[in-house]
């Protein structure tokens, strides 16, 4: 058995979830397992062991959970990119695409110094939308992408491919 094998085993597909039709790939069971979060955390930032990383990036709301563990395990900050309208001081926004239709997400305009090295985290990447307009807010307030880290690739959909073609080192730890 791969390690692979292992922790996809820990991660649920939810037919008909939101929609009739969509598979929902619930990250929830990986989180519960203690040994899958902790191995899923110190895989997700592997490759950057030993180098500087300021600040890690996370995209509200399951970002957020792996942010934070990933942020301790690099000895980082935590930064938080949220929905329009949630954070309490001066914000950057974009607008960004959906499967259907769009939606805008914020940072605080602080929250990054120019220059500073970031990981960007999300739990999945489908189409790539949310996590290409975080590069680009990211980018707008000086910051250096190091890298995106994503539990689950959905690689059909080009997500991983579209942020490459930005510059930003892709992880994912199953499709
Ligand atoms: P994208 O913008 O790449 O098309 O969609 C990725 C975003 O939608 C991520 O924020 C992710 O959390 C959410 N998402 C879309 N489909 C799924 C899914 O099947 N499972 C989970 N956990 N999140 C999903």
């Amino acid at each position: 058995m791969t390690a692979e094998y292992d922790l996809k085993s820990t991660v649920r597909t939810i037919p008909d979830y939101p929609k009739p039709g969509i598979k929902f790939r619930d990250i929830t069971t990986l989180l519960g397992d203690a040994r899958a979060f902790r191995r899923a955390v110190d895989e997700l930032v592997q490759p950057w062991a030993g180098s500087k990383i300021d600040k890690i990036a996370g995209i509200e709301a399951r970002g957020f959970i792996l942010g934070g563990a990933l942020a301790h395990q690099v000895s980082a900050g935590f930064v938080p990119i949220r929905k329009r309208g949630k954070l309490p001081h001066t914000t950057v926004r974009i607008a960004y695409s959906l499967e259907y239709g769009v939606d805008e997400m914020e940072m605080h305009v602080d929250a990054i110094h120019p220059g500073e090295r970031v990981i960007l985290v999300d739990d999945l990447i489908a189409t790539g939308g949310t996590a290409e307009g975080a590069v680009k807010l990211l980018r707008q307030i000086g910051a250096n992408v190091v890298a995106a880290c994503f539990i689950v690739d959905l690689p059909e959909l080009g997500g991983a491919a579209k942020l490459r073609a930005m510059d930003v080192a892709v992880r994912t730890l199953m499709s």
